[in-house]
């Protein structure tokens, strides 16, 4: 076994070979020393454990080069998101339009009018343009926008309830995916959350009763990513916005998803529009960026003018605030919405939603001989209908009819799915699947580029 630690070449004589000076040229001289010292301790372990030199140990310039390229690689890697959830939350919600992308790109180079006037040179407002542009849009006194919606709603609660109580129906404490709960949310806004009614039935009277000196809001949680059913009564917008009037209090609904066009007009389930509640006169409305709306992550506040001025002073507003990159995204996003009739095709969110059956179904036809012809030794390729969801809380109860690949093992074997799918993930571009009774499904409701999808697949 020593023999063969006298082997290993040290670090000295390997940047003397021709080829490993051609990669400290290009990659640099500390990264490619990081790296062969790295290599020479593996081989160590290798020999320590099999007593024999590792297989590339024949060509150090070959797989030093492909372990820099690994190390280089981007934690944020593009993927193929075939999992069938269409805005995935940990694939990063929705995939932002061409224009949305540019005004991105063009925000990041360049300085821009950020909270700059140009007709005085003075000091502008960072949500100036965009409150404008929302409140075209939705009808809505003035808007704030922030982080993400979470940022939304502690800041609504912060500014408007401090030390307060805040009344919300036991039906609608709603826990998001990770640690956005409302009761935990209102903790940490500094309000005293006063639950009333039941799981399955709030009434009017219960939000009357609750109502005390010290209540500074009444709110209204959208159960985004849970239905209720059977006897089951909520409380209405319009019936709360009354009390609301009567009492002299506020009504704030954090919507979650929330979409600023009327969706059913696609033959899609309706989601609540936040239009329709600002009409109705709701005081306040927060919605995310990044869910149906189909921009990039922030939250999104609007309705009457005296309170977002509250939430544009408060302090928190300025921890919560977003980046030019995001209100130029945002903006951009929301310029789509002026032109309805051409939002289904230029907006990715939409655009997969309304894609149909048959056109899913004829481009898995279409790429079917090309999958066979790759995996079909080992796997039965088969087009099957399957249900998409929407995801990240919006429609938690309605799927989407459309087609995937399948791809089922010919031995029958869950490692050899385990393996292919693996194999999958670890392409240049990872394909993301679903596996669901012992085979592959490749939801191609999300899949535009066709020709990648290919090259993954062989690869
Ligand atoms: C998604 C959601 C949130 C959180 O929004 P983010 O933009 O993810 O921070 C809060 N409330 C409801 C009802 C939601 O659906």
């Amino acid at each position: 076994m020593s023999n063969l630690f006298h082997q290993l070449p040290s670090v000295d004589s390997l940047l003397r070979q021709p080829a490993l000076k051609a990669l400290s040229t290009e990659w640099g001289h500390v990264m490619l020393v990081a790296i062969l010292r790295e290599m020479q301790q593996s081989a160590r372990d290798h020999i320590r454990q099999h007593q024999q030199l590792p297989a590339w140990s024949d060509d150090w310039a070959g797989y030093a080069r492909s372990q820099l390229l690994l190390h280089s690689r981007s934690g944020l890697r593009p993927v193929l998101n075939l999992s069938g959830t269409l805005l995935h939350t940990n694939l990063g919600r929705a995939q932002l339009a061409e224009a949305a992308v540019a005004a991105a790109v063009r925000a990041m180079r360049s300085p821009v009018t950020l909270e700059y006037s140009l007709d005085d040179a003075g000091r502008g407002h960072r949500d100036r343009a965009l409150a404008d542009l929302l409140c075209q849009l939705t009808g809505a006194e003035d808007a704030c926008i922030v982080n993400n919606n979470a940022a939304a709603v502690l800041l609504m609660l912060a500014a408007l309830a401090p030390g307060k109580q805040v009344i919300v129906s036991r039906g609608e404490l709603v826990e998001i995916g990770g640690a956005f709960r409302i009761p935990d949310v209102m903790t940490q806004a500094g309000c005293t959350l006063r639950e009333v009614g039941t799981t399955n039935r709030t009434h009017l009277k219960d939000y009357r009763q609750a109502i005390e000196e010290d209540t500074a809001l009444l709110m209204k949680v959208h159960t985004s990513n849970y239905q209720i059913q059977g006897f089951t009564k909520a409380v209405s917008e319009e019936e709360l916005i009354a009390l609301g009037e009567e009492s002299g209090l506020p009504v704030v609904v954090d919507l979650g998803s929330g979409s600023l066009i009327d969706l059913s007009q696609y033959g899609l389930p309706e989601e609540p529009m936040p239009q329709r509640l600002i009409a109705a006169g709701v005081s306040l409305v927060s919605f995310s960026g990044d869910k149906l709306l189909g921009g990039p992550q922030a939250g999104i506040i609007i309705g009457k003018k005296v309170l977002i001025e509250r939430l544009q002073q408060h302090p928190l507003k300025r921890a919560l605030r977003v980046d030019k990159v995001t209100l130029g995204a945002l903006e951009a996003t929301l310029q789509l919405y002026h032109q309805p009739d051409k939002l289904a095709e230029q907006l990715p969110t939409l655009r997969f939603l309304t894609r149909t059956q048959a056109d899913i179904h004829a481009q898995g036809l279409r790429l079917l001989p090309a999958v066979e012809a790759a995996c079909g030794q080992r796997f039965c390729v088969a087009l099957a209908p399957c249900s998409s969801q929407i995801g990240s809380g919006s429609l938690p109860v309605e799927r989407l009819p459309g087609t995937a690949i399948t791809l089922t093992p010919r031995d029958g074997s869950g490692s050899t799915l385990m393996a292919f799918s693996n194999q999958l993930r670890q392409g240049d571009v990872p394909v993301i699947g679903r596996i669901h009774e012992g085979a592959l499904w490749l939801d191609l409701r999300t899949l535009e580029d066709e020709e990648l999808f290919i090259r993954m697949i062989n690869a």
